[in-house]
């Protein structure tokens, strides 16, 4: 069965087709497909804005669609900024300033950690669904460390590794995410 990515994110792409491989063939981006989207992400979880992506894609591709949502949540900020965490400095994709801001609210926060979450959808052309979620635990800290990964990764530390999340091999990481353990979970399902 013909699987559509709804994303545009070259790593993420190698990575769900690694583990979703042979499930679906042929596996394609929504570039590959010919796609351009941009779905609206109103949700109000990561769960909504990945089903609203993959039931849009699903329906214009006329095939099975997979969608992602993720972000970090810190409870010393009662799970902020979670589903705004692309944009929490006030404007889109701008890490530094995510990272700025994120370090400034919880300077003097004793409480430091936080968690990733990734919500997948998978959506079918005969309007079923299958929902994951996966997490990754760690804790926040005030100096970045290393120069892998992408967004909260250089303060985003492992206590039982001594690393922070950019300091992991991108395979490393790739197996203890909160991406690989919702695909995990998805897959378990299929
Ligand atoms: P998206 O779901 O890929 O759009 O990610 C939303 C935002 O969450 C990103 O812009 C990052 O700020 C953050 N984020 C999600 N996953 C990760 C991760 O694995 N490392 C670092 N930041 C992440």
């Amino acid at each position: 069965m013909k699987l559509i990515l709804a994303t545009g994110n070259e790593g993420k792409i190698r990575e769900i087709r690694s583990v979703l491989g042979d499930r679906f063939s042929p596996i394609l981006s929504m570039k590959e497909a010919g796609i351009s989207h941009e779905t609206v992400e109103d949700g109000e979880s990561f769960l909504e804005n990945a089903a609203k992506k993959a039931r849009e894609i699903c329906e214009i591709a006329g095939c099975a669609a997979l969608a992602d949502d993720s972000g970090i949540c810190v409870d010393a900020l009662g799970g902020a900024p979670g589903i705004y965490s692309a944009r929490f400095c006030g404007h889109h994709g701008d890490d530094e300033a995510n990272n700025r801001l994120l370090v400034e609210k919880l300077r003097g926060e004793k409480n430091r950690s936080a968690h990733y979450t990734c919500a997948i959808s998978l959506a079918f052309p005969d309007g079923s669904e299958k929902h994951s979620e996966g997490h990754f635990y760690g804790e926040i800290i005030e100096e970045p460390r290393g120069s892998g990964g992408f967004g909260y990764d250089p303060y985003f530390y492992l206590p039982e590794r001594g690393l922070t999340a950019a300091e992991l091999t991108a395979e490393e990481k790739n197996q203890i995410s909160h991406r690989a353990k919702a695909l995990e979970a998805l897959l378990e399902q299929l």
